[in-house]
């Protein structure tokens, strides 16, 4: 086996269900942006959508392309655009447009005229995070142009959205000042004649945490990937769908005294034993890492030894009492002992990162679902 995640699809259906319960009567997004958040986009957008979410989320109009060439047929939003992007392609296809600026306004209606088709917007209102989305001083020049846009029959609004800056700390006012910007924000489109058809607000952290933030829909990403959006209040029932691993490479003796891996970090005390994970900052292990991880081996934790190198890391099996060999299983992380967030706490960044890090000579194969 090569080193490889394990996607399991039944975790992801799992989750799904677990966060349409907290959306009630919201309608789910399943936002399967960067490739499914290193899911898989296709596999995750099918297995949502069967389990329940109705629509789909994506940054770019590529992603969006990618679902529509898989024969998936929900509403799909892409939501970071520019001005010169491939809106002719996303009309044809029916990609619902994210809009942050009357200049991609502007781009996606020319797009429209030019092959004659309506064009499908949803406005990206800037409530509060300040990155994308429409800023509140170029909010009511949008809305004038849209308002025309719409009455030529060249675009229609679908909906009104914006993102929260700090849904992961659920008490926080900030939440409250964005949802009263955002209140007012479809205020200001009705009284310009621009009833939206739904408005939504919320991703994972406030689709499980603030019930008065859903709206119409939720965007959930990272819960459907079964990982908490807040760790301090818990795992909500949530599954982790990924699972990293690899088989072992080799297993040898390593006398007392002698150095392990590059520059010699660790020195053996005592005769051991060590196993070779074929895997290393290539694929995604992070090298800041070194020495300060475990994994799952042979029915137990087995730290690391000395760096973490391109292609691969020595583990310690001290007396191998376990009978750990060549071809065995480890676990970098996933469900059990070894998870994505311990990576996340040693690395002092967020699971978000960690589960889009295995990549390149990384194989995907996903179990689970009705295959
Ligand atoms: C990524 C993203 C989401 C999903 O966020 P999670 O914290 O993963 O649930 C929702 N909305 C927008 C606009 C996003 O960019």
């Amino acid at each position: 086996m090569q080193a490889e995640t394990v996607v399991d699809l039944d975790a992801i259906a799992h989750n799904v269900r677990v966060l349409c319960a907290h959306a009630g009567d919201a309608a789910v997004m399943a936002v399967v942006k960067a490739d499914g958040y290193n899911h898989g986009a296709v596999r995750v957008a099918q297995t949502a959508l069967a389990a329940g979410a109705t629509e789909l989320g994506v940054t770019t109009i590529e992603e969006a392309l990618r679902l529509r060439a898989a024969g998936i047929t929900a509403p799909i939003l892409s939501w970071l655009n520019g001005n010169d992007d491939d809106y002719a392609s996303a009309i044809a296809e029916d990609i619902e447009l994210g809009v942050s600026s009357l200049a991609q306004l502007r781009a996606i209606a020319a797009a429209a005229r030019a092959s004659d088709r309506i064009a499908t917007v949803t406005l990206k209102v800037d409530t509060g995070l300040n990155r994308n989305g429409i800023s509140p001083t170029e909010y009511p020049e949008v809305l004038d142009a849209l308002h025309a846009l719409v009455q030529d029959g060249v675009v229609r609004l679908r909906a009104l959205f914006s993102h929260l800056a700090r849904g992961d700390e659920p008490r926080h006012p900030a939440n409250d000042r964005q949802r009263d910007r955002f209140t007012d924000a479809i205020a200001a489109a009705k009284d310009r004649g621009l009833p939206p058809e739904l408005v939504h607000l919320a991703n994972s952290a406030a689709t499980l945490t603030r019930p008065d933030l859903r709206f119409d829909m939720v965007r959930a990403g990272i819960a459907l990937y079964g990982l908490t959006p807040v760790p301090d209040l818990g795992e909500f029932d949530l599954r982790p769908a990924m699972t990293f691993q690899a088989s072992v490479a080799l297993v040898k003796a390593v006398a007392a005294g002698e150095g392990v891996s590059y520059g010699h970090e660790w020195v053996a005390e005592r005769d051991t034993t060590v196993a070779l994970i074929p895997v290393g900052y290539a694929d995604g292990v992070f090298r800041p890492l070194s020495g300060r991880f475990a994994v799952w081996l042979g029915g137990a934790r087995r730290p690391n030894l000395g760096r973490v190198c391109m292609d691969q890391f020595v583990v310690d099996l001290g007396d191998n009492a376990a009978g750990v060999a060549v071809g065995d299983t480890a676990v970098l992380f996933g469900a059990g002992a070894v998870r994505a967030q311990d990576w996340a706490d040693l690395l002092d960044t967020i699971h978000y990162e960690v589960v889009c890090s295995p990549r390149g000579r990384v194989a995907r194969r996903y179990v689970g679902g009705d295959r």
